[in-house]
């Protein structure tokens, strides 16, 4: 049995007409994040560390943005896909921790709930999930407000 580390890391532009879906809340704010599944770009940062973890590749690869069936996707069955497949690679995950950057809206009012979320996608306790948010001081494109970045890293257990 081994330890095996995973990192991920997303990013969607905000958009107008859209949800902004994050860990799987519906966050209220004037505008929503682009992209062909929901946009749950908390979801798919942690998606892709547990894919790193279990080396098996990228949500890209996995659920292809040219697949309709992926349209409008929620993130959190993604995710829960994701987890089965690092199973049967013999690998589980055991802990995460993600950070958030976004200038707008504020998003430590959901914390708990994304974490609760994303726990329970991925069958771990919500103690084993950690996220903070964090704004980058009106820098750069997150601190323009022009979409938001999240960052996950991913412990995990190999059989
Ligand atoms: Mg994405």
């Amino acid at each position: 049995m081994g330890l095996r580390i995973g990192h991920g890391f997303d990013v969607h532009a905000f958009a107008e007409g859209r949800r902004l879906v994050l860990g799987g809340v519906d966050v209220p704010y004037e505008l929503g994040l682009a992209g062909h599944s929901d946009a749950d770009v908390v979801a798919h940062a942690v998606a892709d560390a547990v894919l790193g973890a279990a080396r098996a590749g990228d949500i890209g690869e996995l659920f292809p943005d040219t697949d309709p069936a992926y349209e409008g996707a929620d993130s959190l069955v993604l995710l829960a896909r994701v987890c089965e497949v690092a199973r049967e690679h013999g690998v589980e995950p055991l802990d995460v921790d993600v950070t958030v950057a976004a200038q707008a809206p504020k998003l430590a009012p959901h914390r708990d709930q994304m974490r609760s979320n994303l726990a329970g996608a991925m069958g771990l306790p919500v103690g084993s999930v950690g996220l903070k948010a964090t704004t980058t001081e009106h820098l750069g494109f997150v601190g323009r407000k022009e979409g938001i970045a999240a960052w996950a890293v991913v412990l995990a257990q190999v059989e």
